[in-house]
């Protein structure tokens, strides 16, 4: 992706863990390679298709100068995410933050602490079969859009579908999301099991009813596995509740490990499902 580079920018600061850098202050280097789409601003010559420069270095200048932090990470990271946050056009962010008077009592050219931080693309489902199904899929909706650092990008209808799992219970209406987010997948998780507490969701049966279940389908073309978390959810192929919504708002979507778009993946199942069922299993 095309990048504006701006090297070595000279603040002056109070960040530091000791008394006497926040008191004396020291010099910071802060280098920002500015990734976004420049293609429109080379053909036209018209500064507002692109990102003004000198407004980013006042930006960072200002923060630099104001805030006070212990930690350069921590430093780096508020200029990364209130860049993202501030100038839209913004996909990514390489950030170097270099501290050359770094109180350390050897001789040494610099310390620094470098960065890359960007917006994800993340498909979610959202399901509920208690209460007010529909009021909870927006609250989830509602809930994700208050939060700072992640935007709803895309909805699906709500469908109505058939209880998975064997468990006696009512029918569930589902949907899928699209998000942009600076939450790394497990921060994604924490908060979107926050927001199944918050809406009160109770876990007494496995696959059981529930207010509200908020699972990670995609999160760009991330393949991890963790104990708490696996993405891509592990159970998207064998699902037409998460496929049907998904393949409405991201039908050419490419699954990273089995290499199929979700409609494929739709169409896959929907023809396995119309086969004969062998005897006991679920569907
Ligand atoms: P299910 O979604 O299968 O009906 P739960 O919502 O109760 O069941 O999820 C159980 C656990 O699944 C969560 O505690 C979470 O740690 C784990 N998990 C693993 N991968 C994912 C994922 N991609 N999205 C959401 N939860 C996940
Ligand atoms: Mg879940």
């Amino acid at each position: 992706m095309d990048q504006i580079i701006i090297e070595n920018m000279e603040v002056f600061g109070y960040h530091g863990v000791f008394e006497e850098e926040a008191f004396l202050g020291q010099k910071f280097i802060i280098s920002a390679h500015l990734y976004l789409d420049t293609r429109q601003a080379g053909k036209t010559d018209d500064l507002t298709k692109s990102l003004d420069y000198g407004e980013v270095c006042q930006f960072i200048k200002k923060l630099v100068e104001t805030e006070r932090y212990m930690l350069i990470e921590r430093l780096a990271e508020e200029i990364a995410s209130q860049l993202l946050l501030t100038f839209e056009q913004l996909q990514r962010v390489g950030i170097t933050v270099k501290k050359p008077w770094a109180p350390v009592r050897i001789p040494l050219d610099t310390v620094a602490v470098q960065i890359e931080r960007g917006w994800h693309t993340v498909y979610l489902s959202i399901g509920s079969n208690m209460g007010d199904k529909e009021g909870y899929l927006d609250f989830a909706i509602d809930r994700l859009n208050a939060l700072a650092d992640t935007k709803v990008t895309a909805v699906s209808d709500y469908i109505e579908t058939e209880p998975y799992g064997g468990v006696e219970q009512d029918n569930f209406l589902n949907g899928a999301l699209e998000i942009q987010t600076l939450k790394t997948p497990e921060e994604l998780l924490e908060t979107t099991m926050g927001i199944e507490q918050e809406a009160h969701r109770e876990r007494i049966v496995h696959w059981g009813p529930r207010t509200l279940d908020i699972d990670i389908l995609f999160y760009d073309d991330v393949i991890m596995h963790t104990q708490k978390l696996t993405v891509p959810h592990i159970e998207i192929p064998k699902r037409a509740f998460v496929l049907e919504p998904l393949m409405s708002i991201a039908p050419y979507y490419i699954h990273p490990v089995l290499h199929r778009s979700v409609m494929e993946l739709f169409r896959e199942l929907q023809e396995q499902d119309s086969k004969p069922q062998i005897q006991g299993e679920q569907k």
